[in-house]
């Protein structure tokens, strides 16, 4: 019997092998499609673009247990390409549809048409709310080859008369799971009636709660079950940690400093909060404190949404602060740090959070601030992880900040740029030194940290290797 995991690691290993050694031109795609890949600039399949793409190649409908991040846009973006060298697009018929929970989403299902499917001469209609309806009737009008389109736009379409689903070919349902969180359900079920029984369908969940499991099974044929990642686990390429924070608002923003600062090597980051309250102070808050930060959340338009995404893309904006409606599909290629502000209240929030870096096998690192209040909520993410996070020590760093020169302990390059961020810190700011955040950043520094002091080892945290110097009064 204590052999019996030998059989199935292997099978394991060996499907891991496979993967890795296959190539785009092993999967079937058409010439044109291999091109822009290459052009692209994927070498590699990831597993589940290895995995999916030759079945559905056959038409066979496919069902994707995967995340974010995992390369899954192009496991149906490069078939359905492939696919759609036949044949063409007829007036209010569009050929295929592809559904996604958000507009930020299908906006950049829309990018990838436009990177791969560079060699193919095709129509591809966003149909999402928040921006106007006519051009997005008109462009179906003349006829388009995909639609790419959140439930409820697409349905007004349908419902007005400007569209009509009979010639789809291929359905895509993307972040099924996140399609469920919101809401979308009945809108789906619905859509799916109106689509040709014919059809082929793709459909790709991160997890498959009962409800989901009943979606499939109603409107999947056969599916091929693909799967790349467990429920709830994590990229190994990301590193993980976790930051004791105090519970009081403008002192946790403190720690977020003092954390940012630890951390040389951020390329771009984002900062998740739970609330969009939080997401506009700590805007304000980390600018008028000299970080380069946009924020991204629910109550901002569609244009405003659209423009800090562009900004955090093209490297404008360094630290983009959002809220939980961008936590699920944002591809941001190489976003190198995940700041989590709030542990998140539901635990796969958390996968999807730190999901944001450490794509396709890139290094990446998620810090979470956790007060003693949310120890309840980290306990429920490293179940569903299976895996107890560290600690991280910011207060080496902060007595580094703080203490004079001669003091400082013998860290080079850390010191450097702490200073560095340090003296952007004493700059003049606008905000007049009265307001409570201002008066708290000229104190006189205390010997210990007080968010360090604020989260004692005997209340359930782990302390990490906390330096003596802070645990003297
Ligand atoms: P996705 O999971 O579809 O959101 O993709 C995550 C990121 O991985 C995107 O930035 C893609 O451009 C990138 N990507 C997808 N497939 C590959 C691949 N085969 N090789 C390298 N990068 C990829």
């Amino acid at each position: 019997m204590a052999n019996a995991p030998v059989v199935p690691n292997l099978l394991y290993f060996a499907r891991l092998v496979f993967l890795t050694y296959m190539n785009f031109a092993d999967l079937g795609l058409s010439p044109k499609v291999l091109e822009a890949v290459t052009a692209a600039g994927y070498t590699t399949p990831t597993a589940i673009q290895a995995e999916a793409i030759p079945h559905a190649l056959q038409r066979k409908d496919v069902l994707g247990l995967a995340q974010t991040g995992s390369g899954k846009t192009a496991a149906f973006v490069l078939p359905m390409l492939s696919m759609l060298e036949k044949g063409r697009a007829r007036a209010r018929m569009p050929r295929t549809l592809i559904l996604e929970p958000t507009r930020e989403l299908a906006a950049q299902v829309e990018e990838s048409f436009a990177t791969l499917g560079k060699n193919h001469k095709l129509t591809v209609a966003l149909l999402i709310g928040g921006v106007a309806f006519e051009p997005q009737a008109a462009k179906i009008d003349r006829g388009a080859d995909v639609v790419i389109a959140t439930p409820g736009r697409l349905l007004d379409h349908f419902e007005r008369g400007r569209l009509l689903m009979t010639g789809i070919e291929m359905l895509v349902i993307d972040e099924a799971d996140r399609m469920l969180d919101m809401g979308f359900m009945p809108d789906i079920e619905k859509i799916c009636k109106l689509l040709p029984f014919t059809k082929q369908t793709m459909f790709f969940s991160a997890t498959m709660p009962p409800e989901i499991q009943r979606v499939t099974s109603q409107f999947l044929h056969n599916p091929i079950r693909v799967e790349t990642t467990a429920r709830g686990s994590t990229v190994e390429t990301i590193t993980q940690m976790l930051v004791k924070a105090p519970h009081e608002a403008a002192a946790k923003r403190d720690a977020l400093r003092i954390l940012l600062r630890t951390q040389t090597n951020v390329k771009n980051a984002i900062i998740f909060s739970n609330r969009k309250t939080t997401v506009a102070l700590l805007e304000k808050s980390l600018t008028r404190h000299g970080f380069n930060a946009g924020a991204l959340h629910g109550d901002m338009d569609q244009s405003a949404r659209l423009k800090m995404l562009t900004a955090f893309r093209n490297n404008e904006v360094t630290y983009l602060i959002a809220s939980d409606v961008a936590a699920r599909g944002l591809d941001i290629p190489e976003v190198s740090h995940v700041f989590n502000f709030d542990v998140p209240i539901h635990a796969e929030d958390y996968v999807h959070r730190i999901g944001r870096t450490g794509r396709a096998g890139r290094d990446g690192a998620a810090f979470t601030m956790v007060t003693r209040e949310e120890a309840k909520y980290l306990k429920a993410i490293e179940t569903l992880i299976n895996k107890e996070l560290p600690y991280f020590d910011i207060g080496a760093v902060e007595e580094m900040a703080e203490a004079p020169k001669a003091e400082r302990p013998a860290r080079a390059p850390r010191r450097a740029k702490t200073a560095k961020v340090a003296q952007v810190e004493e700059t003049p700011v606008k905000a007049p030194v009265t307001k409570p955040e201002r008066v708290r950043e000229n104190r006189k520094p205390s010997p210990k940290p007080e968010f360090l002091a604020d989260a004692p080892n005997d209340q359930g945290f782990h302390a990490g290797n906390m330096p003596a110097f802070l645990t003297k009064r």
